[in-house]
């Protein structure tokens, strides 16, 4: 029987990779111009420190994470989410000694034991980037507006921001209770997570999958009107920010991220081109995370964005970014050229150029089908003649014209050539 990639994942090859690789290089390339260093942390973590951070109530954490015992017996888990791991290496790396803030960028795969639909996978990529050991509005506005740039950048500048604040370890607390008044009376019409919800955390109840579209859970009280003076200061803050680097946003007071760590600053970037899973990426500000992982009380603000969404999305707009797959030269050898193609191809390939060839006893008309398959835009034709003269005939697929070219001169004429092509 066959093997199949594990439910969730999928192999990456062909137009599909290309486009991921774009995507990464396009982003490594965005935020270095916002001073942004790159971070590689490993894909295995220790399962305590998502249990830690993203917090143990979560759907993440309660459902979502693979975990497994090594031979030691320690739990370890894929990492679910990019920015717990950038933090222990902040904290572990000591990283803080440096010229703050810190800015870090990264780029890889992530894990969730989630039901596979479109747009979620069990395996999917993220686009990061955490800015550490700084605080403020203006900071948090930069970090919103270099994500909406990217997707600007891209060509999804119609995605729609969303800003919201959740609040501070002042008003929170309160509204947490507010919350579980509210819906204590309605106990008996929650699903048995939520129920388990209400005493754990009952900020979960307002995103769950079965509860969240009931009336009484769409009219409960929201955290956003319960924000304390300063959080709502901060929050206009950030708004007026964000307005005079002309970044377009939507306040969403329904929105609350699926992470414990998160205070005020919360945002997501919604893609209306998509299905269910419409969120390309999200992120806010965590200024309790760093001290929580044995670090110095230093806030923390970052975003993540999914690569798979995104490429969804570029697709649904006719978007391509990466340029396709081509071949500048095609050597055809045949007869007493066979011996010529090798040497040929190396040289073509060593000026740069993109070459494939094939040596053939054929026709050479099934080396000239070949190179039309390829896309090849010359093909470079060298048989017995060709090899007595020391030269090889060119021709143009796009016109069919012919002409001989000393072979010493081949490199510069095919300069001279693809360059008036363009
Ligand atoms: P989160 O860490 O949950 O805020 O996710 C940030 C972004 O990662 C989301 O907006 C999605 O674009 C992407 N993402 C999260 N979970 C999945 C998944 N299971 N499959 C594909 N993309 C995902």
């Amino acid at each position: 029987m066959e093997i199949r990639a594990p439910r969730g994942t999928e192999d990456l090859f062909g137009e599909d990779l290309e486009l991921v690789v774009a995507l990464e290089e396009r982003f490594r390339e965005h935020v270095r111009r916002f001073g942004f260093q790159e971070i590689r942390t490993p894909i295995l973590e220790y399962a305590e420190l998502f249990v830690r951070s993203v917090g143990p109530t979560t759907d993440i954490v309660e459902k979502e994470m693979f975990t497994f015992p090594d031979r030691g017996g320690r739990v370890l888990a894929l990492r679910p989410e990019g920015t717990a791991p950038v933090v222990r290496a902040y904290v572990n790396h000591k990283l803080y000694a440096d010229l703050l803030p810190v800015r870090l960028a990264y780029a890889g795969p992530m894990f969730r034991y989630e039901r596979p639909q479109a747009g979620r996978q069990r395996q999917f990529h993220q686009l990061g980037v955490e800015v550490l050991g700084g605080e403020g509005p203006e900071l948090d506005a930069e970090v919103i507006a270099l994500g909406h740039e990217f997707l600007a950048s891209l060509g999804l500048g119609d995605v729609r921001l969303e800003l919201s604040s959740v609040g501070c370890p002042v008003c929170r607390p309160r509204y947490l209770e507010r919350l579980r008044e509210y819906f204590l009376p309605h106990r008996d019409e929650l699903c048995p997570d939520c129920q388990r919800r209400l005493e754990r955390n009952p900020l979960r109840i307002l995103d769950c999958k079965l509860d969240r579209d009931k009336d009484f859970v769409r009219e409960a009280p929201k955290l956003f009107d319960s924000l304390c003076d300063d959080c709502r200061r901060y929050h206009e803050e950030v708004a007026v920010h964000l307005t005079s680097l002309g970044i377009p946003f939507v306040v969403n007071p329904h929105l609350v991220r699926g992470l414990d760590y998160y205070v005020r600053t919360a945002f997501e970037w919604v893609d209306a081109s998509l299905g269910a899973q419409d969120a390309v990426g999200g992120g806010g500000r965590y200024d309790g995370l760093v001290a929580e992982l044995g670090g110095p009380p230093h806030g923390g603000i970052g975003f993540a964005l999914g690569v798979e969404r995104l490429v969804l999305g570029l697709k649904n707009r006719g978007i391509r970014l990466a340029p396709p797959r081509h071949v500048d030269v095609y050597v055809a050898a045949f007869g007493g050229g066979a011996a010529r193609r090798l040497p040929l191809l190396f040289h073509l390939r060593r000026a740069g150029f993109v070459a494939l060839g094939d040596a053939d006893t054929e026709k050479v008309r099934t080396l000239l089908r070949r190179a039309d398959r390829l896309g090849a835009r010359v093909v470079v034709l060298v048989g017995d003649e060709e090899v007595a003269r020391g030269e090889v005939a060119v021709k143009d697929l796009a016109s069919g014209t012919q002409e001989a070219v000393r072979e010493d001169e081949l490199v510069a004429w095919l300069r001279r050539h693809l360059a008036q092509d363009g």
